[in-house]
């Protein structure tokens, strides 16, 4: 006999494993207004404790993947895969790496967010150019990765309706947390961009959603086995996110940062962390036998100039001004820069990527609500990162603003977030493992 939907309820509640057509029905009961809100989170407080198998989870995701439509993606020819990131501050690797796999021969369709809490948004970023559109009609996406090799647009209402109004439940039933929720909630909507391969990198520390290594190893291990088992191929890279990845914070400025990535001269744990997951999308995308051969491939894409091109092409189909690309004086700015200062001299020992974070947040470069609208041309510039030795009276980092005084109480802000020593810091590897079936 079938279980009512209350009894599913029950039958998670006393720990007992569902089926993939129980856990179908409760979805789709959902989004059809028969399952109400309490009831889904009831649900969702039982798999808190209860927990979901690969099985169970893979059939939450394609049930919440398939309340939408899945993108399709008819005349990209090629192993299509696109990265997710767990979030951090000061990562802009979507839009130097999108450009860069795709000058390799790797069509990335990416479908990307917006920045909420001390992460930035991947579109908010984008937006800093102007004119550039995130919004547009699927058929114009699918076209414009066929033509160049990659777009970035923002979700649209059709991509996975049901994660959304699952997700506005856990935020307000302190049930975000659970790992089997939060890799339906991102594979249903990567696999709606009608990918093949899917490389993740899941961010640890103090400045990422995990802080603790070994729920980011567990996040990580759900995610590769969840894919897989739904039929692409996946891979997760845990990186470190203590301190901001690259020299920028706010939009204009990352976005600049990550033209100057392929322009050649990037910062060097951002030139690593983009090489390091373009080299595991090469691979997927079949176009490089390993890390060393797609890494090589990689460089030389910069090298030629290649991947800038497709970035020109890419921002120019949506709407932007290509020649911001080459020229990121074209950027909009803030024009008061304001110094912030070694107390001491010594070595850099520490920054804070959560405090940097909340500063960014706070000066307007990104919103504590999804209704808030960010201020592209606000930042923060470090100059002095962890490792280098430094004077005292010696600036470390800048604050662009637009008037002087909304400085006033950010630069102490900005100084608190960093820590010096006498001697200099043990280097730390950026990539902490790497995770495949
Ligand atoms: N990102 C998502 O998209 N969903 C989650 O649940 C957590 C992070």
């Amino acid at each position: 006999m079938e279980r009512t939907l209350v009894e599913i309820l029950a039958a998670k509640r006393d720990g007992l494993t569902l089926t993939e057509g129980e856990i179908r029905r409760l979805v789709s009961s959902f989004t059809g207004g028969t399952l109400a809100d309490y009831q889904m989170a009831a649900f969702l407080m039982a798999v808190f404790f209860r927990g979901l198998d690969d099985v169970e989870t893979v059939a939450l995701t394609e049930a919440m993947l398939h309340s939408g439509s899945v993108l399709e993606l008819p005349d990209v020819r090629g192993i299509k895969v696109d990265k997710h990131s767990t979030g951090g501050v000061g990562d802009k690797v979507s839009i130097c790496l999108a450009p860069l796999v795709a000058a390799c021969g790797v069509p990335v369709p990416m479908v990307s967010g917006r920045g909420l809490g001390h992460t930035g948004g991947t579109l908010d970023k984008l937006e800093a150019i102007p004119g550039f559109k995130t919004d547009m009609s699927t058929a114009d996406f699918a076209r414009i990765v066929g033509e160049i090799g990659t777009c970035m647009i923002g979700q649209t209402k059709d991509i996975a309706p049901a994660d959304k109004r699952i997700y506005a439940l856990r935020d307000v039933t302190a049930t975000v947390e659970s790992i089997p929720l939060i890799v339906a909630s991102i594979l249903s909507k990567k696999l709606a961009e009608g990918i093949d391969g899917l490389v993740l990198d899941v961010k640890v520390g103090r400045g990422a959603f995990m802080k603790d290594e070994q729920r980011a190893r567990d996040l990580a291990d759900k995610l590769v086995r969840v894919g897989t088992r739904a039929g692409k191929k996946v891979v997760a890279v845990l990186t470190r996110m203590d301190a901001p990845l690259g020299r920028t914070i706010g939009n204009a400025n990352e976005t600049r940062e990550a033209f100057e990535v392929l322009l050649g001269r990037g910062p060097a744990d951002l030139v690593e962390c983009t090489l390091v997951l373009g080299a595991e999308m090469l691979v997927l995308g079949g176009k490089a036998k390993d890390a060393t051969e797609a890494t090589a491939t990689l460089r030389a894409a910069i090298a030629s100039g290649a991947a800038v091109r497709v970035m020109e092409k890419m921002v120019e189909a949506q709407g932007g001004d290509p020649k911001v690309v080459a020229d990121p004086s074209r950027l909009e700015i803030a024009s008061e820069v304001v110094p912030v200062k070694a107390p001491r001299g010594g070595f850099v020992a520490d920054i804070d990527a959560l405090a940097l974070g909340l500063t960014g947040v706070a000066m307007g470069a990104g919103r504590t609500r999804a209704d808030q609208k960010v201020d592209p041309a606000v930042g923060i510039e470090i100059d002095a990162k962890p490792g280098d030795a430094v004077q005292a009276g010696q600036v470390v980092a800048r604050i662009f603003v637009r008037k002087e005084s909304a400085a006033a109480s950010l630069v102490d802000r900005v100084a608190g977030a960093f820590t010096y020593a006498d001697t200099a810091p043990k280097p730390l590897s950026l990539v902490i493992d790497r995770l495949s079936l």
